[in-house]
């Protein structure tokens, strides 16, 4: 049953007087559940109950909060079809995108528990003593991963499940031993309750501490401003806008004990067509990517914006190809009116930017809040010289750079704003021409990618889903996958401490069986 109420720890709560509703887009309605927004008082309990778990849950073992990741992906799929159906009354995504966005959240909260379960992620580090040493004996030292404290997480607007309440950043924060208070997203806040009572029942179920995990309701910024203002608040994991990020960011950075926030934001996904590759491949290459821009709407980080190729016959026929096959696509409802308010005003605004030339464009009408699609093409020396070109247009809207020669080609790239992804079309050799051209897109992105599309992020111990600002604010982490989980700790040295007093990871024993680094040499023995 959906109540609108808050998590408090494992408490419903709602003392606010401040409430809201969810949308239908498909509909057009406004959903029927009133949800209530956190009061002040609630932010402080959800904070303070997360200080003091911190503790507890800090301490406990791998595979104890393994079997708690574990029973919260269970509990979610308990709540089998209900959860789908608030999910896509909430998103008006179908039900298709839910199921496979469930699995997937499932998935990782799954991968995070065989991750910390095995061990090796602490990244134990021993050195041991040498009291002979001269002029100085040496200390033993021995160093971990530790977690940082209470972890605020807000909800992304385009991924309910996937980066949402139980999604990768909570998984990971959990996972490192950090307490989650969630800042629900306020378009999916239902979705959001039903996924926090399955965490809260999982908690229960395998004795965690009470506030390990909370979960807020909102409809404006004040309730994550407090959040992220909080002192006993020690990091932030965000999905969402350049803007809402930076301001997040800016915010932590002026506490008086600064803390990270991790932030993933806009990045229009520069995508190289290499000549030879446009003579040869421009018609596979357009329908793949008129699916690829217009999949879910464009509602997705790595959706490719930006297409750069050299004018040749090639690009003139690709263009030409991308216009006919772009119009074939079917328009997908986005999110939420103020989505598709602001598609539209960022589309109008980059029409009117002096050059761009519209390829091609959805004109049919469409339902309510669906998105009509757009391509668009500019002059290579106009994009260098229009900052406005280069920011994203989030929906299913992209923009072909034709270039007068592959130097101006690879300067554009130089030129270009952080990114998550960047992709090169290349046919047979011929990308052992262009290494200067790689090595200019490998700058400025997260993770490359050879003949293929950049949407489709899988999650995996090798994926890089971050890069250079703006794509995020610190390009050492990724924000999908285990790794992602070092996001969540900080190193933390032990020196000459007695070797019964040492955490299980760093005693001579090594009980655990991990892997460490032992006097230089990786090692699973005990000293
Ligand atoms: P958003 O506007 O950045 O909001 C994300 C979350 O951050 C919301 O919970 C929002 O709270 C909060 N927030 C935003 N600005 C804040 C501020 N100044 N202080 C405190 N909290 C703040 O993103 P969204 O709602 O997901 O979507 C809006 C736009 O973001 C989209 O149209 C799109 O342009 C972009 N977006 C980009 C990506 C991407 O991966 N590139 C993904 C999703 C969205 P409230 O909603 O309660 O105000």
């Amino acid at each position: 049953m959906i109540t609108g109420k808050n998590y408090i720890g494992n408490q419903l709560s709602a003392n606010g007087n401040k409430v809201f509703k969810t949308f239908n887009p498909l509909l057009n309605i406004e959903n029927q559940w009133e949800i209530t927004e956190a009061s002040t008082d609630e932010v402080n309990q959800a904070v303070e109950l997360a200080a003091e778990a911190f503790k507890t849950y800090s301490k406990i073992s791998g595979v104890k909060k393994a079997e708690f990741l574990r029973a919260i992906a269970e509990e979610i799929e308990t709540l089998g079809d209900e959860l789908l159906e608030v999910y896509s009354s909430e998103s008006g995504l179908p039900k298709g995108r839910a199921v496979g966005e469930r699995g997937r959240t499932l998935g990782q909260l799954r991968a995070f528990a065989d991750h910390i379960e095995e061990g090796n992620w602490v990244a134990a580090s021993i050195d041991t003593a040498q009291p002979e040493r001269k002029p100085l004996p040496k200390v033993d030292l021995r160093k971990m991963n530790v977690a940082l404290g209470p972890v605020v997480v807000f909800g992304a607007s385009n991924f309910p499940f996937a980066f949402s309440t139980a999604g990768g950043d909570t998984a990971a924060a959990l996972a490192a031993g950090c307490p989650v208070i969630v800042k629900s997203h306020p378009m999916h806040a239902a979705t959001g309750e039903m996924v926090s009572s399955a965490i809260i029942k999982a908690a229960e179920k395998t004795g965690m501490p009470n506030g390990v995990f909370s979960n807020l309701n909102s409809s404006g910024i004040e309730i994550g401003q407090a959040l992220v203002q909080h002192s006993k608040v020690k990091a932030v994991g965000f999905t969402g806008s350049i803007r809402g990020g930076r301001a997040l960011f800016d915010l932590a950075a002026k506490r008086k004990e600064p803390i990270p926030v991790f932030a993933e934001m806009g990045s229009v996904n520069p995508v190289v067509i290499l000549p030879e590759a446009l003579q040869k491949k421009y018609k596979t290459l357009a329908k793949t990517y008129s699916n690829s821009i217009t999949m879910g709407a464009g509602q997705f980080c790595t959706n490719p914006g930006l297409i750069i190729g050299v004018k040749s016959e090639g690009l003139t026929n690709f263009v030409n190809a991308l216009a006919e096959d772009i119009i074939k696509e079917e328009p997908s409802c986005m999110l939420h009116p103020n989505i598709i308010g602001a598609y539209e005003t960022n589309k109008t605004a980059a029409l009117s930017q002096k050059g761009l030339k519209v390829l091609a464009g959805y004109e049919d009408d469409v339902k309510v809040n669906h998105a009509k699609q757009v391509v668009t093409a500019v002059e290579g020396d106009i994009f260098l010289n229009n900052p406005t070109l280069h920011h994203e247009v989030f929906g299913p809207f992209s923009l072909v750079v034709q270039c007068d020669n592959i130097n101006q080609l690879e300067q554009i790239i130089s030129n270009l704003e952080g990114q998550l992804t960047g992709t090169i079309i290349s046919d047979g050799n011929e990308i052992g021409k262009y290494t200067t051209v790689v090595n200019a897109l490998q700058s400025r992105v997260g993770r490359i990618i050879f003949n293929g599309v950049p949407t489709g992020v899988e999650v995996c111990p090798s994926m890089l889903h971050g890069g250079p600002y703006p794509a995020s604010t610190d390009s050492r982490f990724t924000a999908v996958g285990v790794d992602s989980i070092k996001r969540f700790v900080r190193p933390f040295s032990f020196q000459d401490w007695p070797n019964e007093l040492l955490p299980e990871e760093l005693k001579n024993e090594n009980p655990l069986g991990i892997s460490r680094l032992v006097n230089g040499k990786n090692s699973k023995d005990k000293i």
